[in-house]
């Protein structure tokens, strides 16, 4: 479908690729950085994230579901895919007939998957094994790790390639230091059953752009193990803890261009509900783009978006498919002229945490909620 809305999406291609570089600059010898492309890349468009990631090199890729690897397997013939969270026992057949490496935490996972591998008669199917350390949502508590062990140990056709966790608090070391506790108690049982990951899987990219946890790195080294790190966020350029001085690149800027302008007097009122009272004669811009696209309407009368190089603040409610913003201070505002959402125009930006920090949020949420009828289009 060629979409003719001028509402648009641009994934820079050289900044993706330059913060894997700069990512993988930072894990030192012996560690794998895996790209977390969940959520269609968190909003970013699976395919031309995965397509150049695997181009400059990766090898790992993590996603949520079996339905997201199937769609990541399509575009990458080779590449290792992880499935983070888990698998439905219908699952199992189609992760090993697609080579998709389901993380797993109980022993009906393990029957599954060994149960797979039986009936397509293959006879080692790598499965990675998570611990729950501390985030309460997934993987295997330490009290009920022998019985997990256990089926892993009893199921000939499986091989526990990595023993992985996740950390709650990245940013709080002493929460993380509790939870590298557990997990390396989680580490030894699991060798000292018998079992031999090649690899521990630890850390997102706060951990890896903070270093909070080389006791982890360290760790792996002692056993002979890879460090396995699997970074998300960072890829597409943003630092969970806002720090800029990384020399990553927001990977994605948000367009859209004005379709029309109208004057108003002062007094009158713009949007639903009449928010927007102009207290002087105004200039509105309308843009086609609202909610249904992901602009979230919290921004309402509170974000601002940029035209001609400087900023023009929203205007009333935000509707499902319009905004209007207020460009009376922009001389020579014309239909067509290109507005950034989120990216770069001149000397000024906005940034997907800036709009997480109008509407109460994170970037992620921002990045993930731009709809699917927003066009991604791949630039240099
Ligand atoms: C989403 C996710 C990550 C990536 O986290 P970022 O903060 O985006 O780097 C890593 N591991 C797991 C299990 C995840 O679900």
């Amino acid at each position: 479908m060629t979409h003719t809305r001028p509402t648009w999406a641009e994934i820079s291609r050289s900044s993706l690729i330059g913060n894997y570089r700069t990512l993988g600059q930072r894990m030192g010898p012996q560690t794998i950085l895996l790209s977390v492309v969940k959520a269609d890349a968190y909003g970013h468009g699976l395919a031309c994230c995965a397509q150049a990631l695997a181009a400059a090199g990766c090898g790992w890729f993590g996603v949520t579901s079996v339905e997201e690897g199937l769609a990541l397997r399509r575009i990458c013939p080779e590449a290792r895919i992880l499935i983070m969270s888990g698998l439905w026992p219908e699952e199992a057949n189609t992760a090993v007939e697609h080579r998709l490496t389901p993380v797993v935490w109980e022993p009906r996972h393990v029957h599954w998957m060994e149960q797979a591998a039986r009936s397509q008669g293959l006879s080692s199917v790598p499965v990675h094994l998570e611990i729950d350390t501390g985030m309460s949502r997934q993987g295997v508590q330490l009290g009920h790790l022998g019985t997990v062990l256990d089926s892993l140990i009893g199921a000939s056709l499986l091989k526990l390639e990595a023993v992985m966790t996740h950390f709650h608090s990245p940013d709080e070391a002493a929460a993380n230091v509790e939870q590298i506790r557990q997990f390396q108690a989680a580490v030894n049982a699991v060798f000292h059953s018998g079992l031999r990951p090649e690899i521990l899987s630890a850390g997102s990219s706060t951990d890896l752009l903070h270093q909070g946890t080389l006791s982890v790195t360290n760790l792996a080294c002692e056993l002979g193990a890879s460090r396995m790190l699997r970074a998300g966020l960072s890829l597409y350029g943003y630092d969970p803890c806002g720090e800029a001085e990384w020399g990553l690149h927001p990977v994605l800027q948000w367009k859209t261009r004005v379709t029309g302008l109208r004057e108003i007097e002062s007094g009158d009122t713009a949007g639903y509900s009449g928010t927007f009272r102009a207290g002087r004669p105004t200039r509105l811009a309308l843009l086609p783009v609202g909610y249904a696209d992901g602009l979230n309407r919290l921004l309402s009368n509170r974000g601002s978006v940029l035209i001609r190089g400087q900023r023009a603040r929203i205007a009333g409610r935000i509707s499902m498919d319009q905004t209007m913003v207020d460009v009376t201070d922009i001389s020579g505002v014309q239909r067509e002229d290109e507005v950034v959402l989120i990216g770069e125009q001149g000397s000024a930006s906005v940034s997907a945490a800036d709009l997480a920090q109008i509407t109460g949020t994170i970037p992620y949420e921002v990045l993930c909620a731009i709809s699917a009828r927003v066009p991604r289009t791949m630039v240099e």
